[in-house]
């Protein structure tokens, strides 16, 4: 059995991985963190039944990793706290899945290096949906053929996400800069605001969307538009709980989904 720790337990993320990892065969949650409800059972707060895991400070989270011997820790929570997070669970040899986005470069730094220094293995994803994966590839292999399209990124998002425009909307960026050999990125449009050689990238919020990206390639004539939308948060938990099953047996090391998925 995999010992799992879920950290960001009482979040939406959390709740769908404590029922994920209680659910699966060859899973066993070892561990629950979250600023809130500390003391009550992991399992009734997520919906799944009493599972004799309570919620516990992230203050402890080291002595409490070492002590119930996890494995592997899956963190989704805020940029701050995943640093902290990534702190704690690194010194005791936790491997980790890190599914938070909106770091800032120094925060991914900070966190990159602690776990090259502990070696440490971990998944660090802006997505973890299989499908979004997939379509990093399609936009990929698009914008070589598109090469002198225009190309706008839009994403839209439930009323409560904090950070924009979403990881996902930012790596789908880098993925055709990076193809194309760099480009600018130009966030949202207002007053006078012409186009230049650019990547638009465009953040919508509301209500209770999971998540919906679209590249766009616009040209004379025509347009191309790929699209992928989240339906249930589960397409991120399944994800995740993939990666905290290939992590377990992996070189230390930092990967992304991509090596997950073997593509
Ligand atoms: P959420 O509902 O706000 O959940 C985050 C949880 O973490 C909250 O319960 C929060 O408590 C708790 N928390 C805050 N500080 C903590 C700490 N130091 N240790 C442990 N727990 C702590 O958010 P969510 O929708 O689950 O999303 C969480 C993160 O995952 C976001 O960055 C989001 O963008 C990202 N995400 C990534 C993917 C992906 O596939 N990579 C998919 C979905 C979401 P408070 O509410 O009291 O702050």
């Amino acid at each position: 059995m995999i010992k799992a720790a879920v950290s960001g337990a009482y979040g939406r993320m959390g709740k769908m991985l404590i029922d994920n990892i209680v659910n699966s065969d060859d899973f066993e949650l070892s561990a629950a963190f979250d600023i809130f409800n500390i003391g009550n059972d992991a399992g009734e707060l997520s919906g799944v039944g009493t599972v004799g895991v309570p919620i516990s400070d992230p203050e402890n989270m080291g002595e409490i990793l070492a002590d119930t011997n996890t494995d592997v820790m899956i963190d989704f929570t805020a940029p701050d706290a995943t640093v902290q997070n990534v702190t704690a669970a690194s010194e005791n040899g936790v491997n980790l899945v890190i599914g938070t986005t909106g770091f800032t470069e120094e925060q991914r730094n900070t966190i990159e290096q602690f776990i090259m220094k502990n070696n440490n293995s971990a998944v660090i994803a802006p997505n973890y949906s299989v499908g979004v994966n997939v379509f990093f590839k399609m936009i990929k292999e698009m914008s070589r053929y598109l090469s002198d399209y225009d190309v706008e990124v839009l994403e839209a998002h439930h009323n409560n996400k904090k950070d924009a425009p979403s990881g996902t909307a930012l790596k789908a960026a880098d993925v055709i800069s990076e193809t194309l050999g760099g480009k600018k990125y130009v966030y949202g449009r207002q007053g006078h605001a012409p186009r230049g050689d650019e990547i638009g990238i465009h953040a919508v919020r509301g209500g209770d969307i999971v998540g919906e990206h679209t590249v766009l390639f616009a040209g004379e004539g025509e347009r191309m538009e790929i699209k992928h939308q989240a339906g249930s948060r589960q397409a991120f938990a399944g994800g995740a709980i993939k990666a905290a099953r290939w992590i377990t047996g992996a070189k230390p090391g930092i990967y992304t989904m991509e090596d997950v998925l073997g593509f």
